[in-house]
């Protein structure tokens, strides 16, 4: 049977599957249509280079540039049980969820860490939106409550990133129990007298927007954030109105009293650790390292010079 194995199979693979090419070397920004070099892309946190739109970016590429150095540690948090209402759209359940593993690499909508923002200790929870639309189900609410658990032992700070496209409708009262339960989460927190801290991404909506994405200390949102319990077409269509320009967006609900903050991606580490430091009672960050004691260091050896000609032939 070996020839089948390695003869036939890889044959068969070679002709339906296409050659693995580098397709995804180039992004096409969502909001101006400029077509951007993943590296830099990546470098500038996923907002683009040229209209300062802000692309969804996943709870490990967040965490890598939040954290200093790069350096976190997952916090456990405890398996809900799968597939529990053996529920079946046009696919099952648990393969729309293998289907959502399989493209962003993780288990679930939430990964929950912990680990030093500007030397303060932080936990943290993250929604990932590429992930059945970070839907929170009962997986987002065991996340939530074992990172504030997390916070309550370690007295820290509790730090969550929203990003939902509402709740799991797979899973359905059982998903909506989950409001009321991170919201007694937070309540923790407020009582331990610990800061939580929501930062509002595109787009968070639904049942997230009605429990925990709203109960934040300090509400901080990305700029053009989509915020909102329904959209905003429902609601057009709902009241036959037309809408503002510009309704239920970060910068919106920033003017109407909604948000404290808008903060673009690229500051948002330096304004988390001013905050945190504050409510915590710390002292201010100091910005920069000092150089590690030792030698003074050696002037570099001076350059060749470049040839006369300009490198013309
Ligand atoms: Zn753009």
């Amino acid at each position: 049977m070996n020839w089948i194995s390695n003869y036939v199979r890889p044959t068969i693979n070679s002709l339906f599957s296409r050659r693995e090419v580098p397709e995804n070397l180039w992004t096409k920004c969502d909001s101006c249509g400029t077509m951007l070099f993943h590296r830099e892309l990546a470098d500038s946190l996923n907002v683009c280079m040229n209209c300062g739109h802000h692309m969804n970016i996943s709870p490990r590429d967040r965490f890598d540039r939040l954290f200093d150095n790069g350096i976190y540690s997952e916090v456990a948090v405890p398996a809900p049980l799968a597939d529990p209402l053996q529920f079946r759209d046009q696919k099952r359940y648990p393969e729309r969820m293998r289907a959502a593993q399989k493209k962003t690499g993780e288990t679930e909508a939430m990964l929950v860490v912990e680990g030093e923002i500007g030397r303060s200790p932080v936990v943290s929870a993250c929604q990932d939106f590429a992930f059945m639309g970070g839907s929170m189900g009962m997986h987002v609410g065991n996340a939530l409550v074992a990172g504030a658990e997390r916070a309550l032992k370690r007295r820290t700070p509790f730090i969550v990133f929203a990003a939902a496209g509402g709740a799991r409708m797979q899973e359905g009262i059982l998903s909506l129990m989950q409001m009321p339960r991170s919201t007694v989460a937070v309540q923790m927190l407020r009582e331990a007298g610990l800061p939580y801290i929501v930062v509002l991404t595109h787009p968070t909506t639904g049942g997230v927007t009605a429990s925990y994405a709203m109960l934040g200390d300090i509400q901080i949102a990305e700029p053009g954030a989509l915020i909102c319990f329904a959209g905003p077409r429902v609601i057009e269509q709902t009241i036959r109105e037309k809408l503002p320009e510009g309704f239920q967006s970060a910068e919106y609900l920033l003017e109407h009293g909604m948000l404290d903050r808008v903060t673009a991606r690229r500051d948002l580490r330096d304004e988390l650790i001013t905050i945190i430091r504050l409510l915590m009672r710390q002292p201010p960050a100091i910005k920069g390292e000092l150089p590690p004691p030792g030698p003074a260091p050696q002037p570099d050896p001076p350059t060749p010079a470049e040839p006369s000609n300009g490198g013309q032939p």
